[in-house]
């Protein structure tokens, strides 16, 4: 069908919080408008650090903080760049409770980051960018390797490999 994925998806070595935000930063400048990125990673996995990151690179100047009881928070972007619409989903049953949040006019006009967003959001878009935050076994490592997989046919010509050699220190 129309499903498309990439074989090897990208993984990128994120070694601190400020790297991931920088690696956040560095991801926004090919996001646009209407895209939907599905987080996941276990809790304390950089999720809202990650979004935190994109909000860096969209200029969004209030503080993005997660949304797990507010469900979802809209940012306003800056000097023309889309906003964010960040979405906690670890609470919602199903894709239908997405869709009463009412958040689709936003999402337009916005990037989507879904927390938790996986195996509920997949349906709200065509395309969706996964991104897989692991943390190494060791407690005392913050290292934490992101895996980027593009699905549908928003990302079929993306290359987002170039992201995995950035310095991002
Ligand atoms: P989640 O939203 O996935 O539950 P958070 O982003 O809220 O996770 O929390 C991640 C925590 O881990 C933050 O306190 C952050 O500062 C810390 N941290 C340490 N190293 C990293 C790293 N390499 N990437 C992301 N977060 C990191
Ligand atoms: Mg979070």
């Amino acid at each position: 069908g129309d499903e498309w994925v990439r074989v090897l998806p990208t993984r990128v070595v994120v070694p601190t919080t400020q790297a991931m935000h920088s690696f956040g930063a560095a991801l926004a400048a090919e996001l646009r408008a209407g895209d939907i990125v599905l987080a996941t990673g276990d809790l304390g996995a950089g999720k809202t650090t990650l979004a935190q990151g994109i909000g860096l690179g969209l200029g969004v100047e209030d503080p993005v903080i997660s949304p797990t009881f507010v469900l979802a928070r809209r940012h306003a972007g800056a000097d023309g760049r889309p906003g964010l619409v960040h979405v906690d989903a670890y609470r919602l049953g199903s894709a239908a409770e997405l869709v009463d949040l009412d958040l689709d006019e936003t999402m337009d006009q916005a990037v989507t980051l879904i927390e938790w967003g996986a195996g509920i959001a997949e349906d709200l878009a065509g395309s969706h960018l996964d991104i897989d935050i692991r943390r190494s076994g060791d407690p005392a490592d913050e290292t934490r390797v992101v895996y980027l997989e593009g699905f549908g046919p928003r990302w079929r010509d993306v290359d987002l490999s170039p992201l995995s050699v950035l310095p991002l220190d």
